[in-house]
């Protein structure tokens, strides 16, 4: 819908819209209003070359897309039917709880296999672990490539799937190689085209999950499901969307926590929504909270951070990793919340 800055366009500038819109296919139907005369876009309106000529012209307000710029992940689409199933959950009807560290520690690699066995104990159906790292500092532990193969025996000892953020496409390959399941872009990547892109392509051919983490300086809606629309468009639907929190922080938190954005999702697009509410409050006396308001707005999952003893764990795990007790409470409580909001408590 074209809205222009006067109330009635002169028939020269009807004419140079028209010539736009012709040459992508589209025509034009003005809608004559009592005070006001709006243009109505006939056709495939969402070619961002066609908007992006209109809005340069020095007479129009602005041009408002009807249809959806996302093809793929929008809930009309016929991805909507699809269903993403990880750990013998399927994303929608049981709560997907994916948990454990931050950062896996490659000199001591018994904490990560005690940490996967006791989430798995306290009723984790994924298990996080990260090998390499984006830290702010460039003099804090990046993590290790040695790490995977701690990753994977995690996933062969407790027999559930793995998650890894990814942060370039080098680390991507041996990702895959190894055969992590699930693959985390984080929220510092979540707007790197070129990753995403590769991401979709390379995981194309698999069952490759992939959770896209919400940009910490990301702004509308829109812009968080158009970095999952790459990953779709790229080959692989199998995209959990992941708020955790966004910049500049909520004093007192680490960011400023956005799980009240998933219904907001939930109208757009069908595609899952796994909340992750450490990153999002930075503190583990915190993070029940906000996990179960997630779960109350709407979450299909979390991802928790947790440690078997947290004091002795690196990169955020002293600060915000839950222990397996802790843990155990809040999946306890968020399945009983997801029961009921689903209607299904006894
Ligand atoms: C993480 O999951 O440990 C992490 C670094 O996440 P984020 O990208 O959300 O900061
Ligand atoms: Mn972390």
């Amino acid at each position: 819908m074209i809205l222009p800055k006067v109330s009635r366009l002169a028939p020269e500038q009807v004419a140079e819209i028209t010539r736009i819109v012709e040459s992508f296919g589209c025509k034009i139907q003005p809608i004559i209003g009592a005070v006001r005369t709006i243009y109505a876009i006939v056709g495939d309106e969402r070619d961002e070359l066609m908007i992006n000529r209109i809005e340069g012209l020095d007479y129009i307000d602005r041009v408002d897309r009807i249809q959806s710029p996302h093809k793929l992940m929008d809930k009309r689409s016929d991805l909507a039917s699809h269903r993403i199933k990880v750990g013998g959950v399927t994303l929608g009807e049981e709560l997907l709880i994916i948990a454990g560290q931050c950062t896996i520690d490659p000199k001591n690699p018994n904490f990560f296999y005690e940490t996967a066995a006791a989430v798995k104990e306290a009723g984790a159906n994924a298990i996080r672990g990260g090998v390499w790292k984006p830290r702010t500092n460039p003099y804090t532990f990046q993590g290790d490539n040695k790490s995977l193969d701690i990753l994977m025996e995690g996933a062969r000892r407790t027999g559930l799937p793995v998650d890894a953020e990814v942060m370039d496409e080098q680390q991507l390959h041996l990702a895959l190689a190894a055969g992590v399941p699930m693959l985390q872009v984080g929220a510092r990547n979540a707007l790197n085209y070129s990753l995403l892109r590769a991401i979709g392509k390379a995981v194309a051919e698999r069952d490759t999950v992939v959770l896209l983490k919400r940009g910490m300086h990301m702004g509308p809606i829109s812009e968080f499901i158009s970095a999952a629309e790459y990953i779709a468009a790229f080959g692989n639907p199998n995209i959990l969307l992941c708020p955790r929190g966004t910049a500049p922080a909520l004093d007192g938190y680490r960011n400023h926590p956005d799980e009240s954005i998933t219904p907001l999702l939930k109208e757009k697009t069908w595609a899952p929504v796994v909340v992750d509410p450490s990153h999002s409050v930075g503190k583990a006396s915190y993070v029940t909270g906000c996990a179960l308001a997630a779960v109350a707005y709407g979450a299909d999952g979390l991802c928790i951070e947790a440690h078997v003893q947290p004091s002795a764990g690196i990169g955020d795990d002293p600060k915000q990793a839950l222990t397996p007790d802790a843990l155990a409470k809040l999946i306890k409580q968020a399945r009983q919340l997801h029961a009921m909001r689903r209607g299904t408590h006894s």
